[in-house]
């Protein structure tokens, strides 16, 4: 029996007792677009809400000093906590969908690696202090410019350093550590946490993937996304770890 499949007008021949399933799988294109579409625009919209909330408490803090106990002021870190992570959940979102629709626009330009480093070192100083972690830099000196897009670079340095301290105890040690290597600059963030078992070690850059046990919330796009970002600026990105003793988290950029 020959059969023409449209649009494309190609010919099969198929035997008697084959079973051949035709599916138009436009409708689902489009509304897998405006999905995507609708999760950008809904994340987008979180985000102000979110920032508000958290300048408010801010704000707050500041006025009743000394008027709030103890509990209260646990309240309102427990509401601080909360809204960090939905602004990070919506962020991860709102990247997640820039980049599948194509919508990833890169602004390479030389970069001073040391402002990327302090610029992520001071976004997450806040959560390295709550779990009495030490933030330490170990930066090789007089290191040239790399072609970057610096905002996507330090989005990933910060959720490296995110999730070192997540996955680290408290008291503990985080090393962040730039240095040369044939022609590339490597960052790394060297944590002593809880280590990722070899089978899962390329498998936490995948999509929505969570190594199974691990009790941190989240989404498992914080990864994935990292990859895109430094795959797109032509760099490499990767892991090496050591279940029970740590992890170190890296990236290579070049040379600009
Ligand atoms: P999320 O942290 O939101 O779950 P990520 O993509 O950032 O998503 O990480 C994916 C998974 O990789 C995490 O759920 C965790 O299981 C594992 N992981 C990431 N970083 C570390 C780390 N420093 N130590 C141990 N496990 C880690």
């Amino acid at each position: 029996v020959n059969i023409t499949i449209k649009p494309t007008g190609e010919e099969q021949t198929i035997d008697i007792g084959d079973v051949i399933i035709l599916r138009n799988i436009t409708v689902f294109k489009e509304l897998d677009f405006a999905k995507t579409n609708f999760i950008a625009t809904v994340s987008h919209e979180l985000k102000t809400p979110i920032s508000s909330i958290k300048l408010s408490l801010q704000l707050l803090e500041k006025a009743q000093t000394g008027n709030i106990n103890e509990d209260q002021q646990q309240l309102i870190e427990s509401i601080k906590d909360d809204s960090q992570r939905l602004l990070k959940i919506t962020g991860e979102l709102l990247e997640l969908s820039q980049l599948e629709t194509g919508n990833i626009k890169l602004n390479m330009e030389k970069s001073n690696p040391y402002e990327i480093i302090n610029y992520a070192i001071e976004a997450v100083k806040v959560q390295a202090e709550q779990k009495q972690i030490e933030l330490v830099t170990e930066t090789e000196q007089n290191l040239p410019a790399i072609k970057s897009d610096s905002e996507k670079s330090a989005w990933v340095l910060i959720n490296f350093l995110t999730n070192a301290i997540a996955y680290s105890s408290e008291n503990s040690k985080v090393i962040v550590k730039l240095k040369n290597e044939n022609n590339q600059v490597i960052f790394q963030v060297i944590d002593t946490g809880k280590g990722i078992d070899n089978r899962y070690k390329t498998k936490v850059f995948d999509k929505y993937f969570q190594v199974p046990g691990s009790h941190k919330s989240g989404t498992g796009l914080g990864l994935a996304i990292s990859k895109e970002f430094i795959e797109a600026q032509n760099g490499t990105i990767g892991v090496e770890s050591e279940l029970g003793l740590g992890s170190t988290f890296y990236f290579k950029l070049h040379i600009g």
